[in-house]
């Protein structure tokens, strides 16, 4: 027999209290000690459900810095509850508890954008989640159907970064369950479940610099200029694949011979991104990086190859930022510029431009 849960069985407004203590608390995916007190806050809050509670150290990362080495990188535990383990019928119920904003993150502050809507960092990624599935969960518990199921609950504390802490702490208690859910906001403004999202793939790639003399040994060294026409052609392959997909075609391309149409028309614009391109890498790797180059290489004795790769790199990221889903100012900058420069070859190329703002791209709150 099956009795429905009414909204009756919801206290909304300690749910709210919840999600607003839970908001004050920065829990950016570095920030340790702010995850330490959510972990902690979440504990009591999850032992109102009769379970166990247990916070589980994460699994240890390595990660590769600016310099090329590899090092440990920290995480926050993860809190597990386990309610009924014994039920033949479990299910696994999962979320996580930091957020994509640091300590330093000017966003920290919650605020009411309208009488029914909280702005605050995590309300809605997902602490506002948690609040919901633990919610729903007690008032489950007071139904009698409650008792043939049993469920775990998994908050991690690095979802945001990729879950490497975590991923296996998932895979372990996802086995056997007959089902998986997760709190994260909706789809679509109408509430719609998101069934699946992208994933992504982090990789490192250390590159190191070598010196060597231009006369004698000039095969044995790395230098700029590599690493400026290294720039040109990464950005040539992804400038050249947007302009080869127009919106429309002025007037329609003939019955015949419409590749060599479209070829011509895409080339001339190709063309002029092309020379701006020598220009903008030129000037952004090597000029404006000059000092930058010359002191790095003028590095001598024990360990200045590593200094000096340290050094390069440095001098690569403040050339060509690269944007995350934060972009500070810098790859904002840069982001504008490339923007400006592939307009200008559109238009100077024969093409034409829809819904172009001038304005720098706006920084996120
Ligand atoms: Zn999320």
């Amino acid at each position: 027999m099956r009795e429905p849960i009414t909204p009756a069985a919801f206290d909304g407004a300690a749910m709210l209290a919840q999600v607003e203590a839970w908001s004050a608390i920065n829990t950016g995916t570095a920030n340790l000690p702010g995850l330490a007190r959510q972990a902690a806050a979440l504990a009591e809050a999850f032992g109102g459900l009769q379970g166990t509670v247990e916070l589980v150290d994460p699994a240890p990362v390595t990660a590769i810095g600016a310099d090329g080495a590899a090092f440990d990188k920290p995480h926050g535990k993860h809190l597990v509850v386990r309610v009924r383990p014994q039920s033949n019928r479990r299910i696994l119920l999962t979320g996580h508890m930091d957020t994509v904003f640091p300590v330093e993150h000017a966003f920290q502050h919650q605020r009411w954008l309208d009488a029914e809507t909280l702005n605050g960092p995590g309300v809605a990624d997902m602490k506002g989640g948690i609040a919901v599935m633990l919610h729903a969960l007690l008032a489950f518990e007071q139904t009698a159907s409650a008792s043939s199921l049993g469920y775990d609950v998994l908050i991690n504390s690095d979802e945001e970064t990729g879950s490497l802490a975590s991923a296996a702490l998932i895979a372990q208690l996802a086995a056997g369950k007959l089902a998986a859910l997760t709190y994260e906001p909706a789809a679509l403004p109408d509430g719609t479940l998101a069934h699946e999202r992208g994933g992504t793939g982090n990789y490192s790639i250390t590159f190191t610099g070598r010196s060597a003399h231009a006369g004698r040994n000039p095969h044995e060294g790395r230098n700029a200029i590599v690493a400026a026409a290294d720039l040109i052609l990464r950005l040539q392959e992804r400038i050249s694949a947007f302009l080869s997909e127009p919106l429309e075609w002025h007037p329609t391309l003939p019955k015949d011979g419409a590749d060599d149409v479209r070829i011509q028309a895409v080339d001339a614009i190709r063309r002029e991104v092309n020379k701006r391109l020598h220009d903008l890498s030129r000037r952004r790797i090597i000029e404006e990086q000059l000092s930058g180059w010359v002191e790095a290489y003028e590095l001598k004795g024990t360990g200045s190859t590593r200094v000096r790769a340290k050094e390069l790199v440095g001098l690569y990221e403040s050339a060509a930022p690269v944007p995350n889903e934060m972009p500070g100012p810098d790859a904002n900058e840069f982001l504008f510029e490339l923007r400006e420069l592939v307009a200008k070859s559109i238009q100077d190329g024969g093409g034409d431009i829809r819904g172009r703002k001038r304005e720098p791209l706006a920084l996120p709150e």
